[in-house]
């Protein structure tokens, strides 16, 4: 049976160190959904989700191993519907740690043929957050070193 796994953010935005564990989590598993968490009543996203979406798509052109998705609903059922039983993460230091460590309870809770799967950041991309990207833009810093794609 074909290996789904889900990766699952906010991507605002997507960054090398989200590219990263894709194309890595690309070693374990036979196909990687990247998953926009869309819930317009938690935040306002800083970039706009249709365009997010372009840029990772433009990101793994000629990738037919790597799909992106949009959804609002718990990732625990987006899963279920994608036949995933792999949930993609990241983890830069402890706060992720931390984090991640009490989704994956819940996540497991919610559907116990899911299986949560942790790649620790590649050094080089370590530093780098969505939020920091965010700040950089919205004083006008150059962010081509963060991203993957042209802004
Ligand atoms: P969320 O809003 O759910 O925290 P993000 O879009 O910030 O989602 O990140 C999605 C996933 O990517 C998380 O597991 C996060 O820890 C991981 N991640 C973010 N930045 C990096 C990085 N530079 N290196 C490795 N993993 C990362």
């Amino acid at each position: 049976m074909k290996k789904i796994a889900i990766f699952p953010g906010s991507f605002d935005p997507f960054t090398k160190g989200h590219e990263d564990i894709v194309l890595r989590g690309l070693g374990l598993f036979d196909e990687v959904i990247v998953a926009i968490g869309y819930n317009s009543q938690k935040h306002k996203r800083y970039f706009d989700i249709d365009v997010m979406v372009a840029y990772i798509n433009q990101t793994f052109v000629g990738y037919d191993n790597i799909k992106v998705a949009v959804y609002n609903e718990l990732t625990a059922e987006l899963a279920k519907k994608y036949d995933a039983k792999f949930l993609l993460r990241g983890l830069r230091n402890t706060t992720d740690f931390e984090y991640e460590n009490s989704i994956a309870q819940v996540n497991n809770y919610l559907n116990d043929d899911l299986e949560s799967v942790f790649l620790i950041t590649s050094p080089r991309f370590a530093a780098i957050s969505s939020s920091i990207i965010r700040e950089v833009h919205r004083y006008g810093g150059d962010t081509r070193e963060f991203l993957p794609y042209e802004l």
